[in-house]
């Protein structure tokens, strides 16, 4: 396993591969304010290997006269890697389009490098390394429970991992506890009315997908954490309980702080849930993939 790099300098980034997008699809409906887009790239890198959970590092060009050569970002793997015709690997990866607003001028600028990704047309070539990070392992035992907890594009690696878990370890007799969190039902990637790759699992009686929602979308509100998990508050607490339950969380940073406070009052206190998550981390059950 590689040891968690916190700061995007930190990467090592001389090992460069090009990619050619061989697709760009919108996966969020029309109707969403919010446009995520999956891309298709074929590296061209015949010996690219990947654990799942990693992501991968993409160059986008800078502002030459900031002196900025090029913005490097992370995407997460959003699918099992295949081949295509030619032989070298494809990947996926699910790029939202932001923005931000500047603290000091207040004016609203767009992201860099998502962009950049959502911007680009079949043909175009990146740049691209890695791959970096953390994986989201197999448990050894094969009837571990997995509590599996991602917030918009935080879901991409979940999408890859249950389809290997389903596909590639056919011993697999654990159970699967999927929760998504997303600002309305429109956001839920891979999770919506004309994208619903989980659907393929929902017959699986040991595999559960929750949904967790922002009670005002239009006002910005934060999700519903607390009432998506204390709706399974017992079952989820009595499986943090046992010894072979693994908990994976991805999505933005902020997710950290609004989980600790939902499983606090799962927990019956702050300090109780302070306890068992440092126990999960301690014993590599608790991993988190924040950006
Ligand atoms: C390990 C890791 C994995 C990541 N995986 C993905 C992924 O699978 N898909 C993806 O779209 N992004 C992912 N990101 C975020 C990505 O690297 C960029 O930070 C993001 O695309 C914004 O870059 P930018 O250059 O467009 O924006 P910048 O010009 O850097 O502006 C950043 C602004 O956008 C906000 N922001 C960043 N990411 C998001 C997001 N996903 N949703 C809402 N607001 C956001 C930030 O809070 C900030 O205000 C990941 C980051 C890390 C560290």
């Amino acid at each position: 396993m590689n040891s968690p790099v916190t700061h995007l300098e930190d990467y090592d980034t001389e090992q460069r591969f090009k990619a050619i997008v061989v697709e760009s699809e919108r996966i969020t409906p029309e109707a969403s304010d919010v446009e995520v887009r999956e891309l298709t790239l074929e590296l061209q890198q015949s010996d690219f290997e990947l654990q799942l959970g990693q992501s991968v590092g993409v160059f986008s060009p800078g502002t030459k006269e900031f002196g900025q050569e090029h913005h490097f970002r992370l995407y997460s793997v959003a699918d099992l890697p295949e081949r295509g015709r030619s032989g070298l690997p494809r990947i996926k990866i699910a790029v939202r389009r932001v923005s931000y607003v500047d603290k000091y001028s207040g004016e609203e600028y767009p992201g860099v490098s998502s962009n950049y990704l959502c911007d680009l047309v079949v043909g175009d070539i990146v740049t691209m390394a890695g791959p970096y990070g953390l994986a989201f392992e197999v448990p050894e035992e094969i009837d571990a429970n997995l509590i599996l907890i991602g917030t918009g594009t935080g879901i991409a690696p979940f999408r890859a991992f249950v389809k290997h878990l389903y596909k590639n370890v056919p011993e697999w007799k654990g159970t699967v506890t999927l929760f998504h969190g997303a600002r309305s039902g429109l956001e839920l990637l891979y999770m919506n009315d004309e994208r619903d790759d989980f659907a393929q699992y929902y017959d699986r009686e040991a595999f559960q997908a929750f949904k967790a929602l922002s009670p005002r979308p239009s006002w910005a509100a934060p999700i519903d954490w607390k009432g998506a998990l204390a709706e399974r508050g017992e079952k989820l607490w009595s499986l943090l309980g046992l010894p072979n339950t693994y908990v994976y969380v991805a999505g933005l940073e902020k997710m950290r702080g609004e989980l600790d406070d939902a499983f606090g009052e799962i927990a019956g206190s702050e300090q109780k849930w302070a306890r068992r998550k440092a126990e999960l981390s301690a014993g590599g059950r608790w991993v988190e993939l924040l950006y």
